[in-house]
């Protein structure tokens, strides 16, 4: 479970995420909607630890990540990511940037849950290829792999699935967001898009000039828009 509160980042005098607070369960999927420049990934950043807030605190099941003293490195956080450039390690194999964040347990286990995840994402044929054999769409299934491999308790990410065509990124977008559902990882999926957080969401978090305006159900938030500008921003996109 992941729950930020009061998360606030400037830069140069100008707040660009002023004061947001969310909070998301294991096996659900918030939704951080709103338009180009909102700061919706700079939230992800400070989340994800390569960004330091001005204030506000990060927890991880009721443990505390980071606050303005006290910072728990990126790699500590028990947090996955995945962003819109995915790439992969294109010198490694596939089990290798499989294996890549996998730091513990012994050889034999590591290789297992490596074929474990291959196998999830339907590509263990390919596990002694290499990225640049892969189509765009099985390279974005390997990098979720790696993603997973370390079993993060939250996965972050922020449009992922953009770089793809239509078609692929529902199919991809369906299944990613599904083994994610079945492994119970608390997900924060960044777009810009209403129609993928209505599709996706089991929360949406709408912002807009760094604050989260409305919060609620996809169904809720479409139906009953808090503003003139909420309105037009659904209906605009569509
Ligand atoms: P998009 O949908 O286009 O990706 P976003 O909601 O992710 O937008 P952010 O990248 O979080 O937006 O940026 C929020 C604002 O902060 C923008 O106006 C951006 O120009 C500014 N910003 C982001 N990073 C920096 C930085 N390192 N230095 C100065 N300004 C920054
Ligand atoms: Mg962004």
């Amino acid at each position: 479970r992941l729950e930020i509160k009061n998360l606030k980042r400037s830069y140069g005098g100008r707040p660009v995420v002023d004061d947001v607070s969310l909070k998301i369960m294991p096996g659900q999927v918030t939704c951080l909607l709103g338009p180009s420049g909102c700061g919706k990934s700079t939230t992800l950043r400070m989340i994800a630890g390569v960004e330091m807030q001005d204030s506000g605190t990060i927890h991880v099941d009721g443990k505390l990540i980071c606050d303005t003293v006290f910072r728990v490195p990126p790699e500590r956080r028990e947090i996955g990511l995945m962003f819109q450039d995915f790439a992969l390690f294109p010198h490694l194999t596939v089990a290798g940037n499989v294996g890549f964040g996998l730091k513990t347990g012994t050889k034999a286990e590591r290789r297992a849950r490596i074929e474990e995840l291959l196998e999830r994402v339907d590509l263990l044929r390919f596990i002694d290829g290499y990225p640049h054999q892969l189509s765009g769409g099985e390279q974005q299934r390997v990098a979720l792999a790696r993603a997973l491999a370390p079993r993060p308790k939250i996965m972050l990410m922020d449009e992922p699935f953009s770089g793809l065509d239509n078609r692929l990124r529902d199919d991809i977008r369906d299944e990613t967001l599904g083994i994610l559902k079945e492994e119970g990882t608390a997900v924060l999926l960044v777009t810009h898009e209403p129609e993928e957080a209505m599709r996706m969401a089991d929360e949406i978090a709408l912002m807009r000039d760094g604050k989260i305006v409305q919060q609620g159900a996809p169904y809720n938030v479409y139906t009953r828009p808090i503003d003139r500008a909420a309105v037009a921003f659904f209906s605009d996109a569509n």
